[in-house]
């Protein structure tokens, strides 16, 4: 297993404070793993510092080809990435190696393509005897934060746009997850130029909190929680840095009573639960029309009861564990706090599951109502909420009105109810009659507290860049 740092040209192991890594999937200890001291931090932005002039002119053409020399061998090593991520985050191989590497891999192939795709106004004469052209250069170095639900994915998101567009990366994984983007960095030492990319161990408050203030990362891109969020503005304000904050998700289900109430089911069944709804996308909150309530409770109450998790054979697992014991505690205790309101009925699972490791059954909660915690605060955990609503207009106007904006479901058999919702709702993505997919080619980013800043498509490549004039005088 990689367990050491990516700087410069070498692989070295931490030299700060130790993490202790668990397994989730059973509460096991998996290793402890040190952090980087500050100075290796310093040594990975000056690496980085260093390998930006000559990767900022690579042509286009060269950081694609190394792009997709990085997918290839995320491919040749897709069991061991899957098997790696499998033990540091709980969740099922089969799942990561069928869902997530294949997506890990076409992120860089996007990006690849991107690099060679950068369109922009044509040059031209807009001054009488200047001609003018656009430039998009990119930013610098560029320190990426990652989460833990998604670990390797969520670090391909950063790297991938922002290499293309030419610059040099810093990347932290989240404590907790890090041995699967360790992996990874074998991969890129061999693929790329040494330098383009750090990789560096560490907690959020030593090591995160060094790479925002460090005055020669010229950007910041995080995924994370919206304090976490909150911190990275406040560092960027003292030293005028750029931001990209893709921050927490609350994703409404608004389900219309023409809907398909099967696919319905089906629907959260699959997209609430995955990765035990840590997910900033998870069809977590329901609204469903009074005359479809009941059927709708009831079917998804006992679709849910049926997900399988926790056994022995990974293969018939189709939900992890909680990412850690903490989290379990807050997934319980937003549970907890709602069954005391006397309209909440739960209607199936509720507890922490009875066995090893940080796993907690896949919960209902019927009768909530929109103004409820549970409905208004993301949970983070396999927990759905359903609302009956009557009024579905003023659902609309009541989830634009939440702190998070990034993804929305419109569930009806009425084109124009569908068309018409996806056009009022102020969400980064609404779907119709699905949820939850995600393509390399479309943005994904938030509004309001869920974040700015695009990842994903060719946005998230201009994200990384920074257009620029160029003006020549002819005589
Ligand atoms: P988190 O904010 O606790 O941690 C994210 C990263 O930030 C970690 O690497 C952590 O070490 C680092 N960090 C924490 N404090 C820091 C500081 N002071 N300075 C610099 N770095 C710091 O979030 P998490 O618990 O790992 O992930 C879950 C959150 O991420 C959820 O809120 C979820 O919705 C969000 N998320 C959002 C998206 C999206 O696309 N919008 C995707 C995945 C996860």
């Amino acid at each position: 297993m990689f367990t050491k740092m990516l700087i410069g040209q070498g692989f070295v192991e931490g030299q700060g404070e130790a993490e202790v890594l668990y397994a989730p999937a059973t509460g096991d200890v998996i290793m402890d793993l040190p952090e980087a001291s500050p100075a290796q931090v310093n040594a990975a932005v000056a690496a980085a510092t260093a390998a930006f002039p000559a990767w900022a002119l690579t042509p286009p053409a060269e950081r694609s080809a190394r792009l997709l020399r990085v997918a290839d061998g995320i491919e040749r090593e897709a069991e061991t990435l899957a098997r790696v991520e499998s033990l540091n985050t709980g969740k099922p191989y089969h799942l990561v190696l069928a869902d997530e590497i294949p997506a890990v891999a076409d992120c860089f192939r996007y990006f690849a393509s991107a690099a060679r795709n950068l369109h922009g106004p044509v040059a031209g004469e807009y001054m009488a005897g200047h001609t003018s052209m656009l430039r998009r250069d990119p930013v610098g170095v560029v320190a990426g934060i990652a989460p833990w639900n998604y670990p390797l994915m969520m670090a391909a998101w950063k790297l991938g746009p922002a290499l293309a567009a030419g610059n040099t990366c810093v990347i932290k994984p989240s404590e907790n997850t890090p041995l699967s983007l360790l992996h990874l960095g074998g991969i890129l030492g061999d693929c790329l130029p040494a330098g383009v990319v750090n990789i560096v161990l560490g907690r959020g408050m030593s090591v995160g909190q060094q790479l925002l203030d460090h005055p020669d990362i010229a950007m910041v891109s995080l995924t994370g929680d919206i304090a976490t969020g909150r911190k990275v503005i406040a560092a960027a304000a003292r030293s005028v840095k750029r931001t990209h904050l893709e921050l927490g998700g609350k994703a409404p289900v608004i389900v219309y009573d023409d809907a398909d109430i099967d696919a319905v089911v089906q629907g959260v069944r699959n997209f609430g639960y995955y990765n035990a709804g840590q997910d900033c996308t998870a069809a977590c909150r329901v609204y469903a029309h009074e005359k479809i309530y009941d059927r709708l409770v009831a079917d998804l109450t006992s679709a849910v009861s049926s997900i399988r998790f926790a056994q022995a054979e990974d293969a018939v697992n189709e939900m992890p564990p909680l990412i850690s014991a903490r989290q379990r505690s807050r997934v319980a205790a937003f549970v907890e706090r709602a069954a005391e309101l006397p309209h909440i009925d739960i209607t199936t699972g509720g507890k922490m599951h009875d066995g090893k490791g940080f796993f907690y059954e896949p919960t209902v909660i019927a009768g909530a109502l929109a103004s409820d915690e549970i409905v208004q605060r993301e949970v983070f955990g396999p927990v759905v909420s359903v609302t009956r609503c009557a009024d579905m207009d003023a659902v609309i106007q009541d989830v634009n009105a939440s702190a998070y904006g990034l993804a929305s479901s419109v569930w009806t058999g009425s084109m124009q109810r569908g068309m018409e919702a996806a056009a009022r709702l102020r969400y980064g993505c609404t779907w119709v009659n699905t949820h939850f997919m995600l393509v390399n080619e479309m943005p994904h980013g938030g509004f309001r507290q869920s974040g700015y800043g695009k990842d994903l498509s060719l946005g998230a490549v201009e994200d990384y860049t920074v257009a620029r004039h160029v003006m020549v005088k002819w005589g």
